[in-house]
Order: C-alpha cells, then structure tokens, then sequence
C-alpha cells in the first residue's frame, strides 16, 4: 500500500502547477513549459481544441437555427450572461449559463465567465494597451488603494515580450498616457473617425482618437506561421473561434505552443478546490482537485503554482485554501483577502450622426474600433472626481436599403444601396477606485454541485463614478456637437458592475504585507511558492483593457519564479 502511495504521489508530482488555461494561464504554461518545467495545467473546463472545436465558425447566418439570437426562454432562465453584448447563438457555448454555476450577489454584479481550455480569451474583444506610469502612479498621488509595488519600466520589456509573440495591431502614436508598442501594421479609421481625429487635435489639445489596438495579426505572416496561426482576414466573427488564428487566444497561441514543448499536461474537467500548504514546511505543497464528472477527488503535488482561474475564482480558491497556518484562506494574514475589489465603469456612451463627408462610404468590415486615451486628470487633478475614463469611439456610414417590396423593385433596392448619414458612438471606459467595502467572500452555508462554497459579491459604484458618468457625458457630447455631429443621444444604462468583464483585484500587490496580499512578483507575501497572476493581483485598475497587463505579469513572474530555482 505504502508503495503504490508513493508511486502514485510520484505520477502526480510536477515543476509546476498552473490553475486555469484562460488568458494568464496560457502565458504562464507557455513560460514555464519553454524554460523547462514539466508543467500540469488544471482546468476546470472542458477541452476546445484550436479549430477542431469551433462548431459554428464556418456556418452561415441562415444555418442558425435561431437567426443568431438566444431563444427568449434561454435568456428568461440566464439573465446575467444575456445582458452580456457577445452572448450569441453562435458563441453561447463558450460562456458560463447562470443556472449551471450560481453565485450569491450580495449587491447585483453581472459575472461573466467561460469555463473552458482557453477561458475567456476565446470571447474577448482584443483590444489590448499598455499601462503608463500615470496609471501605475495614480493610487500613490491621489491617495486610493496602495502604492504598486511596480512602475512602468518594470513590465515594459514583459509588455514587449508578449506584444511580439501574440500579434498586436497599432500606430504608434507617441502619447506619453499611452505608451506604444511592437506593432503590426495598424487598421484604419473610417472617413468621419479621421475627420473627428483631426478636429479633436485642434481644439482639444491633450486629447486624442487613434485606431485601437487589437490583437489582430496584420504583418509578419512567417513569424506567426510557426505559431500555425495566419493573417486577420477581417471576417469579424472572432467570438465563434478563428479558423485562421488571426486573433490571439490561448487556445491558438499559447497552449499549442506550449504542447510543443512536450513538457506540458493539459487536464481538463479539473475543479481546483483548493491549494495544499505543508506546515512543516512553510509553503504550499500542491492541489486537490476534483473531477468536474466524477466528482472523485485527487491530490497533485509542485514546488511552484501559478493560481490564473479568472479575478474572482482565484480568489474563491485562496479563500477556501484553509489550514492551521492559514485558517481564514491562503495568504490571508491581514484579513484583506477578497477585500479592494474593482471593475470598469462603462455604463455611459454617446451616439450621433453626421451629414458631413457625402463623397465616403465604409468598405469592408474591421474588427476593431477607434480609441479615446484618458485625457482627464492625467498631468494635474482638474476634476471633482479622482482618476479618469477612456473611451470607445467608431464611424459607419449605415446602408439604408429599402427592403419593403418584391420582385424586381427589391431586386433594384439591393443592387443599388442608398447610404444614409454617417452614425457616430462611443462608450465610457472609467477607472473606479477599490473599496475595503467592495469585497468578495464565501457563503458559509451554500455549495456548488461539487462541494466548492457559492461566491458572494459584494460591489457597488460610488459617488465618484457618478461624477465621471456625467462628465463623460458632457465632454463627450460637447466635443461632437462642436464637430457639428446632429442628433446626440445619451444614454446611461445603470447596468451592475460586472458586465464591463474587466473585475479586478481582491488579492491586491503591494510593498506591504500589512495592507497587500503579493510582493512585487506576484508571489504571496506570506506563501512563496505560490504566484497569482490574473485579474486578481490588481492594485487598481487603470482605464486600459486590463488583459496585456496580466500576460505580461504571469511572463514576469515566471521569469522570477525560474531564476529563484
Ligand atoms: C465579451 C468579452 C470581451 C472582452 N474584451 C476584452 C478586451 O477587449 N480587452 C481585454 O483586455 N479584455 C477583454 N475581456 C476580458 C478578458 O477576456 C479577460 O480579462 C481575460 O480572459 C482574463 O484572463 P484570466 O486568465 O484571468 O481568466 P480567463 O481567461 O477567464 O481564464 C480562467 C480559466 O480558469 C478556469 N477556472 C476557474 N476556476 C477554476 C478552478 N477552480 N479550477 C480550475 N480551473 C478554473 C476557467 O474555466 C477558465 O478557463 C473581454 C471578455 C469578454 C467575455
Ligand atoms: S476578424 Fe480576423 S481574427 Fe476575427 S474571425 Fe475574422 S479572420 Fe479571424
């Protein structure tokens, strides 16, 4: 018996151990795997195999059975993720239903998840910008949250590393608030995009609208070739999976690369419940896991862990990582753990049309849209409100076919599209500043169907999110009214947080072990062995797409993890 105990601990033991494949995950495994380190990667999710499980990715619009939407029925028992822009017919099964996982909302918060190889990152909207220093500096000048433990040039060769290997299109636009990257040849700004660019550059000064950057693959098709991955074909149908790898995931990029290697397990249907810590020891040992069918548990045991299940789940494993040393989770000797969650604020946008720029039209499609850097309180404080929002803004001319009669005159309606006037919209991006009241924790009574206690969320907007919503509103419809766009309508859709999908924090970095849970590396300051590297880490959340930030982190921590020995 003692004998099949240690060959079984023996087959179960690796270098390290990476929970979740989702967009951290992935860079993690692919670091770890390529420096040498037999690697087992858990995911609680089922597998997706690149191209292989992509079921609807060539199906044309008339092959859905329900013309793209979610049936009425389907949406009444899953309101949360149908509030979600993306939760379609033909990439409903890469999302997390409602019913199959619930979760306690303490105050309403939209939580978006996909339980897969791959996460979330087979979902996203690819838009990806580094942090500044005005980002990194913001808690410490204006007094919210704590310090980062990092600057700017601390993951400005990370952000490098992980720009050239993922494929990121942009112009380099030379914006102190933005700093650039290694890009790829940029998309363009339709006709009404430029002509709002330039008017912006002249009678706003400091504030900008450049083409987004997307992690689109535009140039450079032999170095992506190795990857397996080709050129952005423009379909924009990325939700579904792309057939050509154009956009990055980890199903397309990382996880096969790391495969490669031949120094990675990939185990899917894993339910990490909790992570192990050896008291003799002083660190953590390894997993316990449950299987997501069987519902049998097993032990997997590393000297190393990278914890990237998504913001809050990591934050529901170390909670519930109890032991003598650690009786209230992982790491949490200060009570902070779960504490100084925060998210983006996007409930306001603007919309409008314009008569101008007859002679153009819109061509093709773009999956991508123009970008508004933050411009409000980033050299000096000149708001009642701290920090500041970025934003989205797009132009397209509409086709405004007349599609009401038969027969030859439908057939001329169509072959001869009349353009309408150009319609113009943007978003709000906003920072919000991370509370202690803003928390997440776990239900002490209610348990998912595999034992794992129900999350509890509790976060809620504030009286300076307020502020930025009506400020956002107001320089956003001055600046196209004086552009001479018509018919502005504004709108803020009160939605909960949550729905933005950028939530972050709860295991927050810092100097100090007193008030953060990681050091500067991502490691728990009071568990080494263990590095968290997802959403969770954040000390505050910028107004950028937060993603580029995590990769770039789980590549740093590795780096740091490896040379520790
Ligand atoms: C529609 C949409 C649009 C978005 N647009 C953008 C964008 O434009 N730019 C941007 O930067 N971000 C965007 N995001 C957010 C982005 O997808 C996330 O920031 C990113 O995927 C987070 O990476 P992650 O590794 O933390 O989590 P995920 O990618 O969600 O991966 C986490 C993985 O961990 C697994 N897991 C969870 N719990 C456990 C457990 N207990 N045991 C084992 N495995 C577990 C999950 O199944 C999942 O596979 C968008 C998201 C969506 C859905
Ligand atoms: S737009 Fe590009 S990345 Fe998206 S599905 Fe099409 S080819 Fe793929």
């Amino acid at each position: 018996m003692a004998n099949l105990n240690i060959q079984h601990a023996k087959e179960n033991t690796f270098d390290a151990i990476v929970i979740g494949s989702g967009m951290s995950g992935g860079w993690a495994a692919k670091e770890l795997t390529e420096k040498g380190l037999k690697t087992l990667v858990l995911e609680r999710g089922r597998a997706v195999d690149h191209l292989k499980d992509y079921p609807t990715t060539n199906l044309k619009p008339w092959e859905f059975e329900h013309r793209g939407t979610i049936p009425a029925d389907i949406q009444k028992e899953n309101p949360v993720v149908s509030r979600c822009y993306a939760f379609r017919e033909d990439a409903q099964h890469f999302f997390v239903k409602d019913t199959e996982h619930p979760y306690v909302q303490d105050k309403p918060f939209d939580w978006i998840r996909g339980y897969q190889t791959g996460g979330k990152s087979l979902l996203w909207a690819r838009q990806v910008q580094r942090w500044s220093d005005f980002d990194f500096e913001g808690p410490a000048r204006d007094g919210f949250a704590v310090d980062w433990p990092i600057r700017y040039q601390d993951l400005a060769p990370w952000y490098s590393h992980v720009e050239k290997f993922v494929g990121v299109s942009g112009n380099r636009d030379g914006l102190p608030n933005l700093p650039d990257g290694e890009f790829l040849p940029a998309m363009e700004l339709s006709a009404v995009e430029q002509y709002f660019k330039g008017f912006v550059a002249e009678n706003y000064p400091g504030r900008d609208i450049i083409i987004g950057r997307c992690a689109h693959i535009t140039g450079n098709a032999e170095y992506y070739a190795k990857q397996g991955r080709a050129l952005c074909q423009h379909r924009v149908l990325c939700q579904r999976g792309c057939p050509f790898g154009g956009y990055f995931s980890s199903n397309s990029a990382t996880l096969p690369w790391a495969m490669k290697t031949g120094n990675l397990t990939m185990q899917n249907n894993a339910v990490v419940h909790s992570i192990l810590y050896d008291e003799t020891k002083g660190r953590a040992k390894g997993v316990l896991v449950i299987d997501a069918l069987t519902k049998e548990t097993t032990e997997y045991y590393a000297d190393l862990i990278f914890l990237n299940a998504s913001a809050l789940n990591t934050n529901l494993v170390l909670l519930n990582s109890t032991s003598s040393r650690f009786p209230n989770g992982l790491g949490n000797d200060n009570g902070l753990l779960g504490k100084y969650v925060a998210f983006h604020n996007y409930r306001a946008g603007v919309s409008a049309e314009y008569e101008g720029l007859q002679e153009y039209t819109t061509q093709g499609k773009r999956p991508n849209g123009g970008y508004i850097p933050r411009f409000r309180n980033v050299l000096r404080q000149e708001t009642d409100f701290l920090r500041g929002y970025a934003a989205g803004f797009s132009g397209n001319r509409a086709i405004l076919t007349d599609h009401s009669d038969v027969g030859e005159n439908l057939e001329n309606s169509l072959l001869n599209p009349q353009w309408g006037p150009w319609r113009v919209g943007s978003h709000m991006m906003g920072e919000t500043i991370p509370k202690e009241a803003s928390y997440v924790a776990l239900d002490p009574h209610e348990k998912d169907a595999w034992g794992m206690p129900l999350l509890r969320v509790s976060v809620d907007y504030d009286q300076n999110d307020e502020a930025m919503i009506k400020d956002y509103i107001e320089q956003v419809s001055e600046m196209f009214d004086a552009a001479g766009f018509k018919n502005i309508r504004t709108r803020d859709d009160k939605r909960a947080p949550g729905l933005d999908i950028h939530e972050m924090g709860g295991v927050r970095m810092g100097h100090d072990p007193k008030t953060s849970l990681l050091n500067k590396w991502n490691q728990l300051h009071a568990c080494q062995n263990v590095y968290v590297t997802d959403g969770a880490c954040m000390t505050s959340t910028s107004t950028q797409n937060p993603s580029l930030t995590y990769m770039a982190l789980a590549a740093r921590a590795v780096d740091h993890a490896v040379k520790q020995g």
